[in-house]
């Protein structure tokens, strides 16, 4: 069994055209210092800052991931950004179904199922995000939750198409408020998104795909959840604003 480790920090709507270069100078430089192990680091700062993150990047082996696409190529969709445009920049990776999407910007599993659809047909990589609700999980719904998103998000692939996806398991109740799932807690979903992925598609497919977790990581906590059998990095939102913590984060990938 061989996956992919990712360690991808999501910045979020943080940092001005000066502050993200600067950060991203500053990140290239930690990692090729310190970090000698084999998994992909990823930086997804705002759209504003992606031209300079491809820019200052390059070489580097660091790569670059875009926090949203709009699901058609083009067309009047004021404000919006589309696969394409950003597959033209060298951009790498998407986040599809963020839980902040979801919630303030009424994403749907539909909606989401489209967008996984046109970042893998312009050649990027979907980190597809799922992940149950605070009452979900103490109602002991959550499995339920989880398998609604991937079915309606992600089933409609081919095992082609499907071989692009990373999974992130974000529970909604960790994001932010500096609470975080157990490691157990995690193992347990990302244990059932695998299995989830054996029946619909086969045991490689559900072997070899990377499946991240988010929600509160942070350099005290990387270790413990990343040691787990079935969690292959982290999508990392406030700590990868500090590049200290965040290569602290990376250095936890074993
Ligand atoms: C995220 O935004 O994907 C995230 C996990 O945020 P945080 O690490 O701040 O909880």
């Amino acid at each position: 069994m061989n996956r992919q480790k990712i360690v991808a920090g999501n910045w979020k709507m943080h940092k001005t055209l000066e502050e993200s270069q600067a950060l991203i100078s500053e990140v290239r430089g930690i990692v090729r210092d310190e970090y000698r192990g084999e998994g992909k680091v990823v930086l997804i700062p705002t759209f504003l800052a992606l031209p300079s993150a491809v820019r200052l990047l390059e070489g580097s082996g660091l790569l670059v991931g875009s926090q949203n696409a709009h699901q058609e190529d083009q067309g009047a969709f004021t404000g919006e950004i589309s696969a394409g445009m950003l597959k033209s920049l060298g951009i790498q990776y998407c986040l599809v179904g963020h839980s902040e999407r979801r919630q303030y910007f009424g994403e749907t599993n539909e909606v989401c199922a489209l967008k996984v659809k046109s970042v893998i047909r312009h050649g990027m990589k979907p980190i597809f995000c799922i992940g149950e609700t605070l009452e979900q999980r103490e109602s002991k719904q959550y499995f339920r939750a989880i398998e609604e998103q991937i079915v309606q998000g992600l089933f409609h692939l081919d095992r082609k198409e499907f071989a692009e996806v990373v999974v992130a398991y974000e529970p909604v109740w960790a994001i932010g408020t500096g609470l975080n799932a157990s490691p157990e807690q995690a193992q347990e979903i990302h244990a059932y998104i695998r299995k989830l992925l054996a029946n619909q598609y086969n045991e490689e497919i559900a072997s070899t795909t990377s499946i991240l977790y988010g929600g509160s990581v942070k350099p005290e906590n990387a270790a413990a959840l990343f040691m787990q059998a079935d969690i292959d990095g982290g999508l990392i939102g406030g700590a990868s604003l500090k590049a200290r913590d965040f290569i602290d984060i990376v250095k936890a990938m074993r």
